[in-house]
């Protein structure tokens, strides 16, 4: 899909809103239902029905739309921040007694979720250098769950070999997720190299303006859907519709803070 396009019309059904080019803020918790039985055909489709806001909101959905189809996503998840994102995706494939094996030099609170909050519940983790693949070959235990992978890692700019790392892990029946918040969907798609999961601090270059924390998580719409009824609608750190639509304000100029970025960077 051209990215033209996704950013500044996808998801935006303008004729529901006098044609206005900047969608409205849906600044509602709950929506109204005419009849008790559309309320209960609602429920029957939580997650794409505008029903409560710490589960769907218009706003919130049309931002997430966009950022599933820049990412070549099937579905997309938005949160109040990149560490809710983190923590929902990485709780959404573990379970007590499982083993994660994850670069070293995570970002921060991630290192810490993985080494003080995850033990509590009988998880553990081996921290690896993710630039030899062989490495994470060696840190597999029978009880290995997931690869956390974060491709360049935080500060040291380590990379992995996405593809040679993710075909290892379908090798073993693992799941992979990345933190890609620094290269964006722009730069390196990670699902087109086997990657499960994507995850961002959409805080960072997606939203770009200093103005909002958000996260995102990426990925096929059967691990979506099992996460938004579990994790997201149980934990409940959602994004709000304001900073949804700032959100979306922000990722139209993407491309072009990108682009200068990079140069100035040279
Ligand atoms: C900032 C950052 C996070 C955390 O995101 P928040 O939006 O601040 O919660 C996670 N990963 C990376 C690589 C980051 O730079």
């Amino acid at each position: 899909m051209d990215l033209s396009y996704i950013l500044n019309h996808l998801g935006e059904n303008r004729d529901e809103y006098f044609g206005a080019v900047a969608p409205p803020v849906i600044q509602s918790s709950n929506f109204y239902f005419k009849t008790v039985e559309q309320m209960r055909n609602a429920f029957v489709n939580e997650q794409s029905t505008s029903i409560y806001t710490r589960g769907n909101n218009p706003t919130i959905a049309m931002t997430a739309q966009k950022i599933a189809a820049m990412e070549g996503a099937e579905d997309a998840l938005l949160l109040a921040s990149g560490s809710a994102a983190i923590a929902m995706a990485v709780l959404s494939q573990v379970k007590a007694g499982d083993h994660i094996v994850c670069v070293n030099h995570p970002y921060s609170w991630t290192h810490k979720l993985l080494t003080q909050f995850l033990p509590r519940f009988n998880i553990s983790t081996t921290f690896i250098d993710g630039r030899d693949v062989d490495n994470f070959k060696k840190a597999t235990q029978p009880n290995t769950t997931l690869y956390y992978l974060e491709s360049p890692n935080t500060m040291y700019f380590e990379l992995q070999d996405l593809p040679a790392v993710t075909s290892l892990a379908k090798q073993n029946n693992i799941k992979t997720i990345i933190d890609n918040s620094y290269c964006t969907m722009l730069v390196q798609q990670p699902i087109k190299l086997g990657v499960d999961i994507v995850v961002y601090s959409a805080t960072k270059y997606l939203n770009g303006h200093s103005d909002v924390v958000a996260g995102v998580i990426c990925s096929n719409s059967e691990t979506i859907k099992k996460i938004f009824h579990n994790e997201f609608m149980t934990l409940g750190a959602i994004i709000s519709p304001w900073n949804g639509w700032l959100l979306m304000r922000g990722l139209r100029t993407l491309p072009l803070r990108l682009n200068h970025i990079s140069k100035s960077v040279v």
